[in-house]
């Protein structure tokens, strides 16, 4: 499959799940364009070491996926965007009633509205161009609850129904909308996750990965980042060009249960 000419925007792609897709798109022949929001040199250094291995054009863009505007401009600022990865996502873990009102707004504006602002910017580009992929990065949580975790999993239930409206309005058109749904991956958002659910549940690290972080996940292994890359660029061939409105689960068996 090749993806030359194409360019990709992956949201929140200077580390974990986004970097993995970038780095797969890539590989297949995408331009690919790398956003967060911390605009530090090792950023750039990564568009840099990605165009290098891949021999594409690889740039990095600063935007804050917790503010429309920002969202709307790194679309702009791209200047093309063929394929629209929405991955830029946080977590909290707390009761919601202890929950804090600040971390929710953010994770449904990260995880969630970030999205809608990012998909209403790309569209006209792609349908200008003829082509199009949106894919969602959701989670295993956009299908399944999971206690402590009430802002993330509203998000992630809203953008796999966002992921179904979208494709729906683009059905007739050469434009694809998918949520990719990840169990647990091994990556910086999930290794946070381990001291607070090691003191909400009293348990050493171990004993919380195999016994409550991979409790669901039936594999027993986490997923990797390349497994989401490969699903990515998948989405993005020709063999997936009717596959729209939908999900696929990276989850080990998770959802299966
Ligand atoms: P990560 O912490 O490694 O990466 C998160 C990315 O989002 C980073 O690049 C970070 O810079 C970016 N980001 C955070 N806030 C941002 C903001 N305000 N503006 C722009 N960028 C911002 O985490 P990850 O595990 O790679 O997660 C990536 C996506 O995958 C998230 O949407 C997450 O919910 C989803 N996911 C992860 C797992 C997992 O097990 N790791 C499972 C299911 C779904």
């Amino acid at each position: 499959m090749s993806l030359t000419g194409k360019t990709a925007v992956v949201t929140g792609s200077n580390s974990g799940i986004g970097l993995g897709i970038a780095r797969s798109l890539a590989q297949a022949g995408a331009n690919v364009v790398l956003n967060s929001f911390t605009d530090r040199e090792d950023d750039h250094a990564l568009a840099a070491e990605i165009a290098d291995d891949a021999g594409v054009t690889a740039r990095y863009i600063r935007a804050d996926m917790s503010k429309g505007e920002d969202c709307r401009a790194l679309i702009e600022q791209a200047g093309a965007c063929d394929i629209l990865v929405n991955n830029a996502g946080i977590q909290h873990v707390a009761a919601i009633d202890a929950f804090p009102a600040d971390k929710w707004d953010a994770i449904i504006a990260i995880n969630m509205n970030s999205a809608f602002h990012t998909t209403a910017a790309a569209l006209p580009m792609m349908r200008a161009a003829g082509w199009g992929r949106v894919i969602n990065v959701a989670s295993a949580h956009g299908l399944r609850a999971s206690p402590f975790k009430s802002a993330y999993v509203t998000a992630k239930h809203g953008v796999v129904g966002m992921t179904k409206v979208v494709a729906l309005e683009t059905a007739q058109e050469p434009i694809t909308c998918n949520a990719i749904c990840p169990g647990y991956v091994l990556t910086p958002l999930v290794e946070a996750q381990i001291p607070d659910q090691m003191k909400t549940h009293n348990m050493d690290r171990d004993t919380v990965v195999r016994e409550v972080m991979l409790a669901r996940q039936p594999s027993k292994e986490f997923a990797t980042v390349e497994q989401i890359g490969g699903t990515t660029a998948f989405l993005c061939s020709d063999a997936a060009a009717q596959i729209t409105g939908t999900t696929i689960s990276v989850d080990g068996g998770w959802t299966a249960m």
